[in-house]
């Protein structure tokens, strides 16, 4: 199927041919998409294997998160929610009354040196985050309880361990790797003083983005059965019955049938191995080149937030280099890396067929007030293929999921600024998902702070079935 509205490159009548040669690579089609499919499957199955030398042919997690039911209805309390990704901090108050949520969210800004220095720093900063939270919000002095989304690949080993295993996204700190975030959280509550704090807090469970929207979309819709992030990252969890599981056998063959428990997919990382490289074009080579971590994390490089306005750049400029775009005015910001961001990109492609402002501010804001109007139909079409595209990439991962998942209808939450700012990602996926996966009414439903909200679900669970 073709990809938006190629037809009107085609019709550009300077370099037609040029332009469609070089953006060629950009469309993600019907053989694509099935290799895909059939790749993450397989993978899949590697991930889910009782043979540990086959699990570790996977880059694929399917993590354990230790969440082995979904709210009830029947959850009353106050609990807490923290939310670190990458890009926002984030905390959340949730008020449980008969399983109805009230929920207060705060936001602060992580400052960029905090993203690159010790993880100590990040962590204090975040407890001092906590400490106002707690002053700002009155709560009686009792025990809080606290959920810790954590969005970074971790290896869990029960409802609050587990081992980060690398930093992804900005975050570049100089160490975190082999260490456990609830601890780090704790340690960095203990410098400040637990005295200190306006009321106490047990950290009692460490999830991620992605189990802690599918728990907040659960709440609202009991056909939730995934949680999907498509912001600065990419990863999904979802429900699945333990009796699936079969790398388990040994640990949960007493199991009742109808028994699940989450799992984080940690799909950040597919293709990390090379079984994606067939779909690979030279803009995702050269980024990766360029990127935080080399090597690693390349599924969700393909699309997700913190990598898709540098991908436009880099298809801009090699037109650029090309002769067939800014011929009069070569732009020295777009030739920096990283310069065109994802939010660059959600701007212009606000832009309706027939409008052209936000596509002229941006490329005013890049040194080019003057652009022809090839230049701006051009810049609109690479952005549209280009997250035409990764909309197709993720909508794909989610027909795997459908499909493992295999029931008559299904909610997928999101969380994400990716989705929820651009114009056109959410129907794109839900193009290619009734296309690909018609056995399942799928709906998608933005779930906005749900990450953060899930934590402090999470900690409601733990509370009614775990010893703490
Ligand atoms: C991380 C995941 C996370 C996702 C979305 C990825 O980079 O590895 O753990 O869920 O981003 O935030
Ligand atoms: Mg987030």
């Amino acid at each position: 199927e073709p990809l938006g509205n190629r037809q009107r490159i085609q019709a550009l009548s300077a370099h037609r041919e040029q332009v469609v040669e070089a953006l060629n690579q950009i469309n993600f089609d019907g053989g694509h998409i099935r290799r895909m499919i059939e790749t993450f499957e397989q993978q899949i199955q590697l991930a889910n294997s009782p043979d540990e030398m086959q699990r570790q042919q996977t880059d694929l997690f399917w993590e354990n998160t230790f969440v082995r039911r979904l709210l009830d209805g029947t959850e009353n309390g106050t609990y807490l929610g923290m939310d670190l990704g990458g890009t926002n901090f984030r905390l959340v108050r949730v008020d449980l009354r008969d399983g109805e949520a009230t929920t207060a969210t705060r936001y602060y800004s992580l400052g960029k040196g905090l993203l690159v220095g010790p993880s100590s720093e990040l962590f204090d900063y975040i407890a001092v985050c906590l400490k106002s939270f707690l002053k700002e919000e009155k709560f009686a002095n009792k025990i809080l309880p606290l959920g810790f989304t954590f969005s970074f690949p971790s290896r869990q080993t029960s409802l609050k361990h587990s081992t980060i295993s690398t930093w992804t996204k900005s975050i570049t700190c100089t160490d975190g790797p082999g260490l456990d975030s609830a601890v780090l959280l704790e340690e960095a509550i203990a410098r400040l003083g637990v005295e200190t704090l306006p009321a106490g807090v047990e950290v009692v469970a460490r999830i991620s983005d992605t189990t802690g929207t599918l728990l907040a979309g659960n709440l609202l819709d009991k056909n939730c059965k995934i949680g999907l992030i498509l912001g600065t990252g990419s990863n999904a969890a979802f429900v699945e019955y333990t009796h699936n599981i079969e790398k388990w056998d040994a640990c949960y063959n007493d199991e009742d049938p109808s028994d699940v428990v989450v799992i984080n997919c940690e799909f950040g990382a597919f293709g990390d191995n090379g079984c994606l490289d067939f779909m690979k074009t030279e803009f995702d080579k050269e980024l990766d080149t360029h990127s935080n971590h080399p090597g690693s994390y390349t599924f969700e490089k393909h699309y997700s937030g913190h990598y898709l306005g540098e991908l436009v750049r880099l298809a801009l400029i090699k037109l650029v280099r090309a002769g067939c775009l800014f011929a009069d005015q070569p732009s020295a910001l777009l030739e920096e890396r990283w310069s065109f961001t994802t939010a660059h990109v959600t701007a212009i492609e606000s832009d309706s067929q027939e409008t052209t402002t936000n596509t002229m501010s941006v490329l005013a804001e890049f040194g080019i007030p003057n652009p022809t109007a090839d230049d701006v139909l051009l810049v609109q079409e690479v952005c549209e293929l280009m997250s035409t595209r990764g909309a197709y990439i993720v909508a794909t991962a989610m027909v795997v999921l459908l499909n493992h998942i295999n029931l008559p209808e299904v909610t997928i939450a999101v969380d994400g600024s990716l989705y929820e700012h651009h114009p056109k990602y959410h129907n794109n996926m839900v193009k290619l998902i009734s296309t690909w996966c018609p056995q399942t009414k799928t709906t998608l439903r933005l779930v906005k702070d749900g990450s953060g909200q899930g934590g402090a679900l999470v900690a409601a669970i733990s509370e009614k079935t775990l010893p703490h």
